[in-house]
């Protein structure tokens, strides 16, 4: 489900998660004036206009070379290099120096009339705006740099400058050697940083970092091996390599002893109650919503989900348990049809060839239907996942990083085949012959890889960096129903069966984080909400509600975004009446690139007069 694109976008930074954007209330994005009323007028605006979109233009340059110097970590995550031998210590030195950072942007970015800025220009400046007190209410409300230990960790960055060729071995070698030396004052930072840690984020640091150690005792060493540095040169790192291990070591051993004595029941809760949600929800997911809302859409939305399915499974009981009486109790007769139709999946040696082999059916449909500009030029390129990325199985985009020349868009399909006999069958099921569609659906057409295309064509770092995670994975959620409603499956009763199941997934994510969250949930009413009311097996129940005790908010992002794009579609419908045409909707909602939903309706409205 997630693309390769949304993990750097959710990078955490030393100390402070610059991740998600932030706050739709104060949106800077007014409605353009109406038509000037002569000539003279319309011509001074012009000018205005073409003034401040080359000032703005300016400002982001110098706003982002200097934002991957505040911030070198995320700048190496996106491919930016010029300070890849920059270790910042979260210390207050650092966040005096974030600080002055976003009040000197916030300054510059109010000096700009979005009114007087091209939508593409006014919605980077809305991201960049929501960025940066996102940034702040991290710092100044949220803190987790003083309850959640696993945002210290400095094996990341290394690894990726260990293992990314921009420059020579030697070279990336020296920048490691640089970094090395604050590794130690970096973990001294985050032990004087940490108040009072939840149990969860101490277990998973004291994971993370245990593992971060094999880079520093196993891959450097290898790699400054291979290297032409000179002997006198290998041997300097010895000692910095040995300081940056115990300091690892020292981290470890100050978290276990945390967790011995946090252990009974003094750690805070991973539940971060009602008003950080809010807050967060409002921050990371940039919505005309409150969580509120969207949590009771979520329930709205899992009865009618089960209203549907239930009247499936009634008319579909007769064609497939000819002899069996259903039974009384709905939901169970539901999943039991659900698992029944499920063994209908291709043979696991099957798998990508048949992605490979219903793509262009789905296209074929697409062009049929008229229902979004396909771009011939940029071909969906389907392969099988390189070995490095295979973490999971499944499949995923991905797209080159905004300062990688790649042109290629990938649509990467793990083969099967280092599964065990049963799990390949439990996969094989779960993406049976239906959700397979659907899946592909998501994944590339018209879902992740299109977005992608149709961002593409104007193009924008500030999108590509600061892209909203709730637009991105809405669209790909929204294509999928939206493909049924055309028609796709011929609306067969097993296709929207399977469909509601899916959708369930998402909706059911969006209820059990807020309940979890805000609500008190126990993990036995999670297990229950998972498993008998969205049918998901015992194993993907139990990691949800573990990544929902080390999360928040961003399970609800698929809902949220999906909600929202459904409903600002049907909103135009009724606006435009005859006028409204889907492909038109499609093709003008996604090139805006990567911006929050409620800003792309904001600037739609205005530019079709509808406001
Ligand atoms: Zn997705
Ligand atoms: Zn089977």
């Amino acid at each position: 489900m997630k693309t390769i694109l949304r993990v750097s976008l959710s990078v955490v930074l030393a100390g402070a998660m610059l991740g998600g954007c932030s706050d739709s209330s104060e949106q800077s994005v007014n409605p353009q004036e109406a038509t000037a009323k002569n000539e003279v007028q319309e011509t001074t605006r012009e000018v205005i206009q073409a003034d401040q979109n080359q000032e703005f233009e300016e400002f982001k340059e110098k706003f982002l070379e200097e934002m991957w110097q505040v911030y070198p970590n995320y700048g190496v995550y996106v491919g930016y290099y010029k300070y890849d031998d920059q270790l910042k210590i979260p210390n207050q030195e650092r966040e005096a120096e974030e600080k002055q950072f976003s009040d000197k942007i916030k300054r510059q970015l109010a000096k700009f009339d979005t009114s007087k800025l091209s939508p593409l220009n006014a919605t980077d400046h809305a991201l960049i705006k929501n960025q940066i007190e996102s940034g702040e209410w991290y710092r100044d409300v949220f803190k987790s740099s003083e309850w959640n230990p696993s945002n210290y960790n400095v094996a990341g960055v290394f690894g990726v400058i260990l293992n990314t060729d921009y420059k020579s071995l030697d070279e990336r070698l020296k920048a490691i050697s640089k970094r090395l030396d604050n590794v130690p004052a970096y973990y001294q930072a985050a032990i004087a940083n940490i108040k009072k840690p939840t149990l969860e984020y101490t277990e998973l640091a004291i994971q993370q970092n245990k593992g971060a150690l094999g880079i520093f005792q196993k891959s450097i060493p290898e790699k400054i091996e291979q290297s032409t540095l000179p002997d006198e040169e290998k041997k300097t790192f010895e000692p910095k390599l040995e300081k940056a291990i115990n300091a690892i070591n020292g981290y470890i051993s100050w978290l276990e002893e945390k967790h011995k004595n946090i252990a009974d029941g003094s750690a805070k809760s991973f539940r971060i109650g009602e008003t950080l949600y809010e807050q967060k929800f409002k921050h990371d997911i940039v919505s005309d919503y409150t969580a509120k809302q969207l949590y009771e859409k979520a329930l709205q939305s899992k009865a009618e989900l089960h209203q549907e399915m239930i009247a499936i499974t009634k008319k579909l009981w007769p064609k497939y348990f000819s002899d069996e009486v259903m039974p009384d109790e709905e939901l169970v007769a539901v999943k039991k049809l659900i698992d029944h139709l499920s063994v209908k999946h291709v043979k696991r040696e099957e798998f990508v060839d048949e992605v490979r082999r219903q793509m262009p059916i789905i296209e074929k449909f697409i062009l049929d239907h008229d229902l979004l500009e396909m771009d011939p030029s940029r071909p969906l390129v389907i392969r099988e996942t390189p070995e490095y990325m295979r973490g999971f199985a499944g499949a995923s985009v991905s797209a080159p990083g905004p300062y990688d020349a790649t042109a290629n868009t990938y649509y990467n399909v793990t083969p099967l085949d280092h599964y065990t006999e049963e799990q390949a069958e439990s996969y094989l099921r779960e993406y049976n012959h239906w959700i397979l569609q659907i899946l592909n659906i998501h994944e590339a057409l018209p879902g992740h890889y299109t977005q992608l295309v149709h961002a593409n064509k104007s193009p924008s770092m500030i999108k590509s960096i600061f892209g909203n995670g709730a637009m991105i994975e809405g669209w790909a959620v929204y294509s999928e129903r939206m493909m049924l409603e055309e028609g796709y499956g011929n609306n067969e009763p097993e296709m929207w069966l399977m469909y509601s199941k899916w959708n369930l997934r998402v909706v059911a994510n969006t209820i059990l984080d807020y309940s979890i969250h805000v609500l008190g949930m126990t993990r036995e009413e999670g297990l229950n909400l998972l498993m008998n009311e969205a049918f998901q097996e015992k194993t993907e129940a139990e990691g949800k509600w573990r990544r929902a005790t080390l999360s928040q908010v961003q399970l609800t992002s698929y809902f949220n975004g999906y909600a929202e794009i459904y409903a600002f579609r049907e909103e135009l419908k009724q606006k435009m009446g005859d006028k409204f045409k889907l492909k038109d909707f499609h093709n003008k909602f996604l090139s805006y690139g990567n911006a929050p939903v409620p800003v792309i309706r904001k600037l739609m409205l205005t530019e079709l007069g509808l406001e």
